[in-house]
């Protein structure tokens, strides 16, 4: 057989095994949302990173099933702060969720959750919540509390305290699978399962502890980025795997709250090698490098765990015979560096964290393996969702359905551009407020605040990495001025021209400012 041949036969069964779930196309369907916390798309096989750090093979299904987005954009890069855009289809600006230090979510504003319940929908939310304020809109929630942890978690199901047994993750699939086994079936669902995972301290499952045999990764280019030519903003962070990592982080000290049993095996993994770290007393370079390896290993293993937790929901839904009326979306509430830039974390508008992973199963619609490029952001989500149940979507959201992309169409006006603003400062890491506009290609950026006015253009057709600065570069100059323009617009359509109320950036004083009041109790807006 000739290799011409044999590649055409690859991908006649590349074909068929995408084409596993052609159906008519449904109305009113179910949604699955599958959400994780902190998942980036470089830990995502289907995204291809060069790397090649992970192998999710029930994430990718989703994305040969379905409709991989390349570029789902965030509008802030912190938990909180997205899933208060994602509920409301507003900015942070608007919905009045900037951070995750004082904000606090009003749950009297008007949210997808809510319409769809109106619209005979049962609505639920499982794991993950993360806005302080108790949810509402939802037929059932069971939730973490706070940030909520790995092991055996308390959660708070529908205002009565309980306390679950297990990794946090396979707690979260379990209850979400009950829900859809027990739901009302004569009506359509929402269902929001969301995990803590793979949220900082990474603390992978213990059958996962070793799934890499001490894989040595390769590393980002950017691993020792020197910030040369760049804002202050950016290299007087606190996010580094240099200077930031903590002894939970390097799992030196073990994860809250396990059984005897747990703390057993997590000792039998980690032990040996700690004690190995130990006497080789790491420096510099060195220590960087051992740290990254550390952190891949654990991240990774909890990723590895998600993608489990999405192949159960999957198969739920086969056992009861709603696959193909189901729509499935996985995604994160932001992404992630993983030693890009020597970081960890998020908060950036550079591409890691600024962009989360997007697979959409719609069988039926959405045409298997299809794979879009246009920008969409989880601002689009409640619209999104709306759009699906075949509602109308109130005026003052801010997003846009995405439901055209889903049948292959891209409107001839989709946006071009995106706004996109970060408040929370000092703590926890550093992070300069900033706001900006993104395109296709370029990101215009202003670090303004406390002792910062620095404004940065970024050219990723020229500069993947994003490591270099073109504002000052002559050559540069009309896109400069052009995107300007297009903020200063942004600004206007999304109502935010002036300087942020001084709670937007969180309760810690800047250098030498005295402590900002505490936030007064929520009160109660007019829709
Ligand atoms: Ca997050």
């Amino acid at each position: 057989m000739s290799i011409r041949m044999v590649t055409r036969l690859g991908m006649l069964l590349a074909f068929v095994q995408c084409v596993g779930l052609q159906a008519a196309e449904p109305t009113r369907p179910n949604i699955l949302l599958i959400f994780a916390d902190d998942l980036t798309c470089q830990a995502i096989s289907a995204y291809g990173d060069k790397r090649r750090l992970l192998e999710t093979p029930q994430m990718d299904r989703l994305a040969c099933d379905g409709m991989r987005f390349d570029r789902c954009l965030v509008t802030n890069s912190i938990c909180g702060p997205s899933r208060a855009t994602i509920l409301t289809g507003k900015y942070s600006h608007v919905n009045g969720f900037y951070n995750n230090s004082n904000s606090r979510f009003d749950g009297a504003q008007q949210t997808f959750p809510k319409l769809l319940q109106a619209m005979g929908y049962s609505t639920a939310i499982i794991g993950k919540w993360h806005l302080q304020s108790e949810p509402t809109g939802f037929d059932h929630w069971h939730i973490l509390p706070g940030q909520g942890i790995y092991y055996n978690p308390p959660m708070n199901k529908m205002g009565q305290q309980v306390k679950h047994s297990g990794y946090t993750t396979d707690v979260i699939t379990d209850l979400s699978i009950d829900w859809i086994k027990n739901r009302d079936k004569s009506k359509p669902f929402l269902l929001m399962s969301q995990h803590k995972a793979p949220h900082r301290e990474w603390a992978p499952a213990v059958r996962h502890l070793g799934w890499d045999k001490d894989r040595q990764y390769p590393e980002p280019e950017t691993l020792f980025d020197d910030y040369a030519g760049r804002s202050k903003a950016i290299s007087d962070h606190d996010m580094g795997l240099d200077r930031s990592f903590s002894e939970l982080d390097a799992k030196l000290r073990p994860s809250a709250n396990m059984t005897e049993e747990q703390l057993k095996g997590w000792n039998a993994y980690y032990e040996p090698r700690n004690d190995a770290f130990r006497k080789a007393k790491l420096t510099g370079k060195d220590l960087v490098r051992w740290r990254y390896n550390r952190y891949m290993h654990d991240y990774l293993a909890c990723v590895k765990a998600v993608d489990e937790s999405v192949g159960r929901m999957l198969e739920a839904l086969e056992q009861e015979g709603i696959a193909q009326n189901t729509v499935v979306i996985c995604s994160s509430d932001q992404g992630f560096f993983l030693g890009e830039h020597g970081w960890f974390d998020k908060r950036w508008i550079f591409e890691e964290s600024l962009r989360s992973p997007l697979m959409v199963r719609w069988p039926g619609v959405i045409k298997p393996a299809s794979v879009n490029g246009n920008i969409v952001s989880l601002l689009d989500f409640a619209e999104t969702f709306l759009d699906l149940a075949g509602t109308k979507v109130p005026a003052d959201m801010q997003g846009r359905s995405m439901v055209p992309l889903f049948r292959g169409e891209v409107p001839a006006d989709w946006r071009k551009s995106l706004y996109y603003h970060y408040y929370e400062f000092p703590a926890p890491h550093h992070v300069r407020p900033h706001y900006g506009v993104i395109t296709d290609r370029y990101k215009l950026i202003h670090y303004y605040k406390p002792d910062v006015n620095d404004w940065e253009l970024l050219d990723r057709q020229a500069d993947p990495l994003e490591v270099k600065n073109f504002y000052q570069a002559p050559e540069y100059a009309q896109t400069v001025k052009d995107l300007h323009v297009e903020l200063n617009r942004l600004r206007e359509e999304v109502r935010e021209t002036g300087e942020p109320p001084r709670e937007a950036f969180g309760n810690q004083a800047f250098e030498g400012e005295p402590k900002p009041a505490p936030k007064p109790a929520t009160k109660k807006k007019a829709e």
